[in-house]
C-alpha cells in the first residue's frame, strides 16, 4: 500500500482524496491517513499531493518505516474522508519551507 507521512501534518491538502478511486483516506485534525487495506496500489495520490507527503510503503526512508504503522493504527481511529476539504491554516507556508529544503 501507499503510506501518508509526517510531511501532511500541518498541511492537509486532501487533493490525494479527490482522486482515489477506492476512498482509502481517513482524516484527523491535523494529517490524512490511507487504510492499507483499501488502497489498491494505484499511485494516483503521489503525484497530486503538494509536499509529496505520500509514498509506497516498500519505498519509504528508514526514518519513516514507522508511518506504515502509524497509518494502520489511525484509519481505526479516524472517520474516512470521501471530498476534498480547505487545506490547514498555514498549509501554504509550511508546503513552501518543505520545498524550499
Ligand atoms: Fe488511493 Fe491509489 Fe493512493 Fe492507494 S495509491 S491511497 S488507491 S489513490
Amino acid at each position: 500500500p501507499y503510506v501518508v507521512t509526517d510531511l501532511c501534518t500541518g498541511c492537509r491538502y486532501t487533493e490525494c482524496v479527490s482522486v482515489c478511486p477506492v476512498e482509502c483516506f481517513h482524516i484527523d485534525d491535523t494529517m490524512t491517513y490511507i487504510d492499507p487495506e483499501n488502497c489498491i496500489d494505484c499511485g494516483g495520490c503521489v503525484p497530486v499531493c503538494p509536499v509529496g507527503a505520500i509514498k509506497a510503503a516498500h519505498k519509504l526512508a528508514p526514518d519513516k518505516v514507522e508511518w506504515i504503522e502509524i497509518n494502520r493504527r489511525r484509519v481505526a481511529e479516524t472517520p474516512v474522508v470521501t471530498s476534498r476539504l480547505p487545506p490547514l491554516p498555514g498549509a501554504d507556508e509550511r508546503k513552501q519551507a518543505i520545498i524550499a529544503r
